[in-house]
């Protein structure tokens, strides 16, 4: 992966630390046939070491409701923000913030009582492919090398429900004329690559971030596909494929990708303009209306 370091970063030690977050949360289950119930406290302490992952690279706390679908209509799992929150206007229209990143921001829960976050899992994938840490805070025991890390996969989902999500179509990015999500309105496409083209996400990896073609949300493109990215098959958000045995963490990019949308983080970041603009924006929204998310 091409990291490349901002060259101020040895200057950020000498800034006093952020207050350490933390997102609490509540974890609830439709599963009426209880297909999973054997495996609910291995889920409910994955989803809550991942919610820690995040949460100790934010600025800002928040009290999260997840809800855990258990559901054979998808092949593996899915995770996004049962809603999003408005936060300003942009080429396209109105632009929208993955609901969970707009209760981190504002403070404000943008459904109330209802879950912020729904995790989907297919129930046969948690019994036989996902591979349950004994301890997923401190992640040091071999992942079983023919199954995949659940860590892996709930840190990945919970991002999908902060930022990685929208309305944007696999082909060429665009979403539906009118809206558009924070990530949808810095996607580009050149006529047969899609491109993330948030400044810190750039400025991380040093040119535009190819997206995952026929995957969008995701970064990179498999080497058997001839397109640009496949130096981000180490990448939490790589869009093709999480290799058995093989851990993922959030990366700098996956940092970066969160200041891009609207998430503060706690570690003190270049703020490039467009950013600064973006949040000063969000800080004179008192309004909270409600759109389905409607993108995988
Ligand atoms: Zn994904």
């Amino acid at each position: 992966m091409k990291i490349h370091l901002h060259a101020g970063a040895a200057l950020l030690a000498l800034l006093p630390l952020a207050a350490q977050a933390s997102l609490s949360y509540t974890i609830s289950y439709v599963d009426p046939f209880n297909l999973v119930s054997a495996y609910r406290p291995q889920i409910d302490s994955h989803i809550g070491a991942a919610m820690g992952a995040w949460g100790s690279r934010l600025k800002n706390s928040a009290s999260i409701e997840i809800e855990v679908r258990i559901a054979s209509t998808l092949a593996y799992a899915s995770g996004f923000s049962a809603t999003s929150g408005y936060v300003g206007e942009y080429a396209n229209g109105s632009l929208w913030q993955q609901g969970m990143a707009y209760e981190i921001a504002t403070g404000v829960d943008p459904n109330g009582d209802d879950a912020d976050v729904v995790i989907m899992l297919n129930p046969g994938y948690v019994a036989h492919q996902l591979w349950f840490d004994l301890d997923p805070v401190a992640r040091t025991a071999p992942v079983g090398a023919d199954r995949t890390d659940a860590m892996s996969v709930f840190i990945h989902e919970i991002g999908h429900a902060l930022a990685f999500n929208g309305w944007g179509n696999g082909i060429n990015g665009a979403p539906p004329a009118g809206y558009g999500s924070t990530w949808d309105q810095f996607v580009s496409y050149e006529g047969s690559n899609m491109y993330f083209n948030g400044p810190q996400a750039m400025s991380v990896y040093g040119a535009p971030v190819p997206i995952t073609q026929g995957n969008n949300f995701h970064f990179g493109n498999s080497p058997a596909s001839g397109r640009p990215g496949s130096d981000l098959a180490n990448d939490l958000f790589n869009g093709w494929m999480f290799y058995n045995g093989q851990r993922y963490g959030i990366s700098a990019l996956d940092e970066a990708v969160l200041a891009d949308t609207g998430t503060e983080l706690a570690k003190q970041v270049p703020e490039p303009a467009g950013a600064a603009l973006f949040m000063a924006a969000l800080a004179g929204l008192f309004c909270a209306r409600r759109r389905r998310r409607t993108a995988a």
